[in-house]
């Protein structure tokens, strides 16, 4: 086998388009000859789509995902030092918005297995100026939203869900019934970034709510804080979804399930062919959420995972570290963190994951391969 003729790569964003080329092409070109390239149509048929998909009442599109998260916390009216509960393992965007809106990050440790923070680790960080809890469902699934919703509740917490890896799971409650990720919490937030599970051709993002007051608020926020035309009542800012995006992106939509369901058959035949090899361990697949895989993420033990990295890359096979540095020893929060301060679980996070490639164009040949060398590496 030719390594280089598989072409393995982390994500297959030209694979995914040349099978839809044909609708995309002609919805952007749509746009383009109608002029309506701010809001109009696509913008509003889009949002339409998402909701129902969503099953939420109000979809706010917006510029990118960290907008929507920067938007929704600048729609609950905090003021300076107000304490925001965010995991220490996520992408900087979960946390850098809090920061940038003189609110405090406390950042809290999260759960080895599922990668997401749990009530209880959310419990034990409330003080009397908690006012926000922004739980990420990382790399595809949910974190524990029954149980987060109750003590958030209970304290009178807002919850601002970061769904940016997540879009399309799905979560049981305790009594059966099923929500998506996102319009659970009191705001949810996404991202259309290219290779997200729905990604355009370019930045987007999503805030949701079914809260009629606080969709509202994110409207009037991210439109210059104005709820009527040239009549400013907040300072907001202006996060638009492009039109020729939300056109791709409601093509696309109507294929998330097919792009996630492919992500999953790949996520299973990963599981079958690496279950067993001592020194790492498969994604851990909790009872009350599906998982969409944004990404497929091993643990590796014994101080290995480096040495799998680089025996991987000489086969030609891409892997990624999401993500090497606990938010708390970022030079950004420096001012915002004690000396020392240190999370067990994040730090053995930041030691061990490897994300191998994951996207909806994964072939089994691609797989295979990847797989086999896997295991030669640990049979060496
Ligand atoms: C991608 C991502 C974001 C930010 O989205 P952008 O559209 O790139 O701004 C925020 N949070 C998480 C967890 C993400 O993965």
């Amino acid at each position: 086998m030719n390594t280089q003729s598989l072409h393995i790569q982390m994500v297959d964003l030209k694979g995914q388009y040349n099978k839809i080329k044909a609708e995309i092409d002609t919805e952007v070109l749509e746009v383009v000859s109608s002029t309506a390239y701010i809001n109009g149509p696509k913008v509003k048929s889009f949002q339409a789509n998402l909701e129902r998909y969503l099953g939420v009442k109000h979809v706010i599109p917006c510029a990118n995902g960290t907008d929507a998260l920067q938007v929704a916390l600048m729609a609950l009216g905090l003021k300076q030092g107000d304490e925001v509960i965010v995991p220490s393992f996520t992408y900087v965007a979960t946390a850098e918005v809090i920061g940038l809106l003189g609110l405090k990050p406390i950042m809290v440790d999260v759960d080895v297995a599922t990668f997401n923070i749990t009530a209880s680790i959310i419990e034990q960080a409330i003080t009397p100026n908690t006012k926000a809890i922004v739980p990420v469902h990382l790399f595809g699934q949910s974190a524990d939203m029954e149980a987060i919703m109750t003590v958030a509740n209970k304290h009178n917490l807002f919850v601002i869900e970061d769904n940016a890896q997540a879009i399309g799971a799905d979560y049981t409650f305790k009594d059966g019934t099923k929500k998506k990720t996102g319009g659970i919490g009191h705001i949810g937030c996404t991202s259309f970034y290219p290779s997200k599970n729905l990604g355009c051709y370019g930045d987007g993002g999503a805030i949701m709510t079914n809260d009629d007051t606080l969709a509202a608020q994110i409207r009037m926020v991210a439109n210059h804080g104005q709820s009527r035309r040239y009549y400013h009542d907040v300072i907001g800012v202006n996060s638009r979804l492009d039109a020729i995006q939300a056109a791709i992106l409601d093509v696309k939509l109507k294929y998330l399930d097919t792009y996630n369901g492919a992500r999953q058959r790949a996520a299973a035949y990963y599981d079958t062919q690496l279950s067993n090899i001592e020194g790492i361990k498969i994604p851990t697949r909790q009872h009350n959420s599906t998982h969409v895989f944004h990404q497929y993420t091993l643990l590796v033990k014994e101080g290995k995972r480096d040495a799998l990295q680089a025996y991987l890359k000489e086969q030609s096979i891409p892997s990624m570290i999401y993500y090497p540095v606990p938010l708390y020893d970022q030079l950004a929060f420096k001012e915002h963190i004690e000396d020392g301060f240190k999370l067990p679980n994040t730090e053995i996070l930041c030691d061990e994951v490897l994300s191998l490639p994951m996207h909806s164009e994964l072939d089994e040949g691609q797989l295979e391969w990847i797989c086999n060398q896997v295991q030669a590496f640990f049979k060496l």
